[in-house]
């Protein structure tokens, strides 16, 4: 078998990509424990669907990416046993909301108004119980992935896996991302007219 035939990125990856259900509604996010189960119910379809290497997003066993995506906050309702949840790292930018019966992250939270990313959660599209979610579109932080144990040598295998899927690797955001961090950053800054 191949390098790449190993390779083990994301269950949502491994056997090629879904495409999406156009005009998905939204549907409920349930966490992996057996009983009382975390349920969030989103309302409408996710944005920016992205295979993710940082070190903090939430990452199903052996899977060397996340899979996450945005929806507006105010389209995000936890629905059953807010009281399993608590946040991982409350120093950290993003408040990631956790069940502390099986560590799955139900959703992130930017709780600083002056973010780029202010008024977008972040959440794993695969805890959906419903099919059809907007597919993946790009890989970000794909060189994140040596910090958690990745060896270096079996990158350009990952990088190329990736964009046989369609996902070309960035090893930061993708380029509209980036732009939109940077003309926020610009528009405060008043280097550009809001
Ligand atoms: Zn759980
Ligand atoms: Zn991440």
């Amino acid at each position: 078998m191949s390098d790449t035939g190993e390779l083990h990125l994301h269950p949502l990856l491994d056997h090629g990509i879904k495409a999406g259900a156009p005009g998905f509604a939204g549907g409920t996010l349930a966490c992996r424990c057996e009983r009382d189960q975390v349920t969030v119910r989103v309302e409408g379809d996710v944005a920016h669907n992205h295979a993710c290497g940082c070190t903090k997003c939430w990452k199903p066993e052996g899977a060397i990416f996340s899979v996450v995506a945005v929806v507006p906050r105010n389209k995000l309702k936890v629905l059953a046993h807010a009281e399993k949840l608590e946040v991982v790292d409350p120093a950290a930018t993003i408040q990631r909301h956790a069940c502390r019966g099986c560590g799955v992250h139900m959703f992130g939270r930017i709780e600083n108004q002056a973010h780029p990313f202010y008024g977008l959660d972040f959440i794993h599209p695969e805890l959906f119980r419903e099919h059809g979610a907007a597919a993946p579109e790009f890989a970000a932080f794909v060189s994140s992935v040596i910090e958690s144990g990745v060896r270096p040598d079996r990158m350009p295998a990952i990088r190329g896996r990736l964009k046989q899927l369609g996902l070309e690797p960035y090893d930061c955001l993708s380029p509209p991302l980036m732009d939109a961090i940077s003309a926020h950053v610009a528009k405060r800054a008043g280097v550009l007219a809001a």
